[in-house]
């Protein structure tokens, strides 16, 4: 193109004038930012929650709104604003990190040379707690470690989490919070009962030490005893930025039967079979359809960590056994309908199903299809 070609003396003047405008909205996003910076000192000192679920959605739904008015697609600028809160909660988690809900508390870790024990004591010395570590070789000094604490931490395997709990409550201080992390909440929260008399609470973090950050990372919280002296503690997690989901440790191990031990049951199933079956897993991807790659992400991640976390959750419990057993009877009937030809059963089923799925139906296809484009896109 030649330095007078018509067309570029049109453009220039509308290239700049695109270049501006970018250049006002990175300017508009570090004002946002400063804003936030601002909203972060007042939550640090009335130890607010980073993520404020109603505000978030208020604010997305005024945005939509000006989007349509200003003819510009909706579901476009959700997805730049989403991306902008995502930013701005991880921005405000890092600078909470040493808010404090109890300045220069005491906090025990029992298992804190392991992965999740070294998490925690990092997050809480970060916020300037006192950190004491107490793990398997320490028990000798195990009177001194526990004189004076605010807050013991029990994050052993599960498998020695109801012995350590029974060892440590009657060294603790009557007033200690008496906390555990593991994936199991019934037998630890027993257990608490009989070991300390003062207050208790079970935790269950459902995110790994490899997290980032807390942004958003839910933590279900099961009260044991003495829900008011123990409030500090889950205060402290949701300034980090998760979220504490309350529950009673009945509802938690049944629902985590489903979401944890049957999922990665059948997760481990489906990559076992593939490997006994010698699946050349590289070229099916080449032609796979998207849901296939989302799946195989999901099986080839589980086979990516730690055998033993997932040994721990398969075989937590008698009823985590029952449960599997239950769904391989399920998986005989359905294969009963196949070897039998019966499609009727078959669409019939299907049918019931999908009405006892109702709503969440609509749900599960906008969630996944927003997952599949961002697979797209990316890969
Ligand atoms: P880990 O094996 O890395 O750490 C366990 C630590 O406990 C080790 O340092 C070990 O030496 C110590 N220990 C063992 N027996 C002990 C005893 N009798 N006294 C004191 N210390 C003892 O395991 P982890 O992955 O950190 O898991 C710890 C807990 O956190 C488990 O209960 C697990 O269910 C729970 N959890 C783990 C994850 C995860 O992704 N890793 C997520 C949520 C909850």
């Amino acid at each position: 193109m030649s330095e007078n070609d018509p067309s570029d003396n049109r453009l220039n003047p509308l290239r700049r004038a695109i270049d501006n405008i970018d250049s006002q909205i990175v300017s508009l996003l570090s004002n946002r930012q400063k804003q936030v910076n601002r909203i972060v000192a007042v939550k640090k000192e009335y130890n607010l929650p980073v993520y404020h679920p109603a505000r978030e959605e208020d604010l997305i739904s005024a945005r939509r709104q000006q989007a349509a008015d200003a003819e510009l697609d909706p579901d476009f600028v959700e997805e730049i604003y989403r991306i902008i809160m995502r930013r701005s909660r991880i921005e405000q988690t890092g600078k909470m990190a040493d808010a404090s809900v109890r300045p220069g508390a005491t906090v025990l870790i029992v298992g804190g040379r392991g992965e999740m024990g070294r998490y925690f004591a990092s997050r809480f010395s970060d916020a300037g707690y006192i950190v004491r570590i107490l793990d398997r070789d320490d028990w000798d000094r195990a009177d001194a470690l526990c004189e004076g604490i605010d807050l013991a931490v029990i994050s052993v395997p599960i498998d020695v989490t109801v012995r350590t709990i029974e060892d440590i409550g009657p060294l603790l201080p009557k007033d200690a919070v008496l906390t555990d992390i593991t994936s199991i909440k019934k037998t630890p929260a027993e257990a608490m009962k009989r070991a300390h008399e003062g207050p208790a609470l079970g935790l269950h973090p459902l995110f790994g030490p490899t997290t980032s950050s807390l942004d958003k990372q839910i933590i279900v919280s099961t009260p044991v005893r003495d829900e008011a002296a123990c409030r500090w503690v889950t205060e402290q997690l949701s300034a980090w930025g998760s979220i504490i989901v309350p529950s009673t440790p009945e509802e938690h191990d049944e629902i985590m039967a489903i979401v944890q031990s049957l999922r990665h049951f059948a997760t481990f199933a489906i990559g076992r079979f593939m490997e006994q079956k010698k699946v050349p897993i590289k070229r099916t991807l080449a032609f796979s359809s998207p849901i296939y790659r989302l799946e195989m992400g999901m099986v080839g991640r589980l086979f990516a960590q730690d055998p033993a976390l997932y040994a721990e959750i398969i075989f937590a419990s008698d009823s985590r056994r029952k449960l599997l057993k239950d769904y391989i009877e399920s998986l005989g009937q359905t294969m009963d309908m196949v070897e039998n030809g019966d499609r009727e059963a078959f669409v019939a089923e299907f049918r019931r199903i999908s009405a006892w799925f109702g709503p969440f139906g609509e749900q599960a296809i906008r969630e996944s299809s927003f997952l599949i484009d961002k697979l797209i896109e990316r890969f």
